[in-house]
């Protein structure tokens, strides 16, 4: 029996809870579906959950701000955390069991083993945001290690995080199917993201220029231009136009192996940082020549 969808899901916080909740279903011969979130939910979390109930017989949510993703000067502490109603919003889309696990539960004392991913991991993100891919795979790795899920579904709004998973999955053998869904944006373009809950309304504003960039240089290679330090120059200049706003970096890269290519010759990843007035947004899009 499928829960149905405006069912409340079972929340649970430790890790032999949710491993009976998913043993229990496994045993009924479901398939298992995991969608790892760290909660302040918005429809692109929500994306994510629709489309695990979708494909899956049992749907596990986690919710769990992961400490260990965050740098020391970074916003763990005000993090946004709004468990109730995050529970509100996963009742409408079909999650059966919500896992919200303590920093006890997830890294008990004498926690001792990291999961550390090369390549893909080092560029971008990786040079900005030092250690953060390792607490980012190594929550990960446990999250699927504890729920062993038939499939794991990510957004391609953190496109590298994505990558960065399933590098692990193959690397490590991990039996698990990544799944990778496209970004859910704001009416505006702004890609909707628990962060944006920081921005004054002058800054929610400004921040539309992430996405703006994003498609003035689709526009520019849809019109014939290829060289990407021309695209990127164009684009830094654009957002440096927005007062208030720092940019950590612009990047045209390949979308497999991140690293910088010189044309838009073949589809390419245009990915950017960019902080507005202390809160830092990314975003990122595919484009083809
Ligand atoms: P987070 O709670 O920020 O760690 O995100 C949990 C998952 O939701 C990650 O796989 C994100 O890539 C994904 N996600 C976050 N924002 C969006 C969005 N706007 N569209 C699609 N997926 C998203």
């Amino acid at each position: 029996m499928t829960t149905s969808e405006e069912e409340t899901p079972q929340v649970v916080s430790t890790v032999a809870g949710i491993r009976d909740l998913a043993a229990a279903a496994r045993r009924e011969g479901r398939r298992i579906g995991l969608v790892p979130t760290m909660g302040a939910l918005h429809e692109g979390h929500l994306s994510l959950v629709r489309a695990a109930h979708q494909a899956c017989d049992y749907t596990v949510v986690s919710i769990y701000v992961n400490p260990t993703q965050f740098g020391p000067q970074e916003d763990f502490a005000q993090y946004p955390r709004s468990l109730t109603q995050d529970l509100a919003l996963l009742a409408d889309c079909g999650a059966d069991a919500v896992f919200a696990p303590t920093n006890e539960e997830m890294y008990p004392h004498g926690f001792a083993t990291w999961v550390e991913v090369g390549s893909v991991a080092e560029p971008l993100e990786g040079k900005c945001r030092p250690g953060h891919f390792r607490g980012v795979a190594t929550v990960v790795l446990k999250l699927l290690n504890i729920v062993q899920p038939d499939i794991a579904w990510f957004g391609q709004k953190d496109y590298q995080q994505a990558l960065v998973i399933q590098r692990m999955v193959a690397d490590l053998n991990v039996p698990v199917e990544i799944r990778i869904c496209p970004t859910v944006r704001e009416p505006d373009g702004l890609a909707m993201s628990s962060r944006n809950r920081y921005l004054s309304p002058e800054c929610r504003q400004k921040a539309t220029i992430l996405w703006r960039a994003l498609c003035a240089v689709k526009e520019q290679v849809a019109s014939g231009q290829t060289d990407t330090a021309l695209l990127a120059a164009h684009l830094r200049s654009m957002i440096m136009a927005v007062p208030g706003t720092t940019i950590d970096y612009v990047a045209f890269v390949d979308p497999q192996t991140l690293q910088p290519v010189r044309r838009v010759d073949r589809p390419v990843l245009v990915a950017l940082a960019v902080r507005i007035e202390g809160t830092r947004l990314i975003d990122n899009e595919l484009v083809s020549p």
